[in-house]
């Protein structure tokens, strides 16, 4: 028994871990953002609404660096700072951040938002208790086996999801006569950019599936969707 009480607190540790980093994740949701109120995403954002029979769809502000889009487990839709100023600077045009904001719309409408919550605070609980464990038993390398086995974990987890979530977003921006191309030069664009920082892609792009292989994807969808019945 006693040979496995470091493993049981490391366990407790990482549940309490998880817990508090739910909590401050939405914390630190609410403190640093603001809503968005680009005129011209807003109209971009107003024919995704006009399709889905909603009056409109508030997006907000993160205000950290890395690109990203999220959906909050209250079904509230972020785009960071760095991915708005990469719109402003004309890096990213309004079509591409509208296909991020349908695509985290996706999230929130197949209800994967609460199963990322826990990706994302629950990926840094997990590593912390398995280099607890696998640092005190495999020396050295033990840390290295723990975050490749975290970063596995967490891509085979979101996935599926992501690929609904590209699936959901295509049908939307085809629907809002904004179309599925802006989608894919987009993953094209983000391809790039992480190409340009290797070894430095934050976790969420890495348990992202590989962007050829989405694109593949949209390509499929289109093909079925403009077959001849
Ligand atoms: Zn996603």
């Amino acid at each position: 028994m006693l040979k496995f009480t470091p493993i049981l607190l490391a366990i407790l540790y990482a549940l309490a871990m998880y817990r508090f980093s739910v909590w401050r994740t939405g914390k630190e949701l609410d403190q640093k953002s603001t809503e968005l109120a680009d005129p011209h995403l807003k109209r971009l954002t107003d024919r995704l609404a006009a399709s889905l029979d909603l009056h409109r769809i508030p997006v907000y502000v993160y205000e950290i660096d890395p690109v990203n889009g999220l959906a909050a487990p209250d079904g509230r839709i972020f785009i960071t700072r760095g991915f708005y100023r990469k719109f402003q600077n004309g890096e990213v045009t309004g079509e591409e951040m509208a296909s991020v904001i349908a695509h985290e719309l996706g999230h929130v409408a197949l209800g994967h938002s609460r199963r990322r919550m826990i990706d994302f605070s629950g990926q840094n609980a997990l590593r912390t208790a398995l280099v607890m464990v696998l640092g005190r038993f495999i020396p050295f390398i033990g840390i290295w086996i723990a975050n490749m086995l975290t970063s596995l974990l967490a891509a085979g987890l979101s996935r599926s999801d992501e690929y609904e979530a590209d699936a959901y977003a295509a049908a939307l921006l085809t629907k809002a006569g904004i179309g599925v191309e802006p989608q894919k030069s987009l993953f094209r664009k983000l391809d790039a950019l992480t190409e340009k920082r290797a070894g430095m892609a934050p976790a969420w792009l890495l348990s992202h599936p590989h962007t050829d292989q989405r694109i593949e994807a949209l390509e499929q969808l289109e093909r079925k969707w403009h077959a001849p019945s």
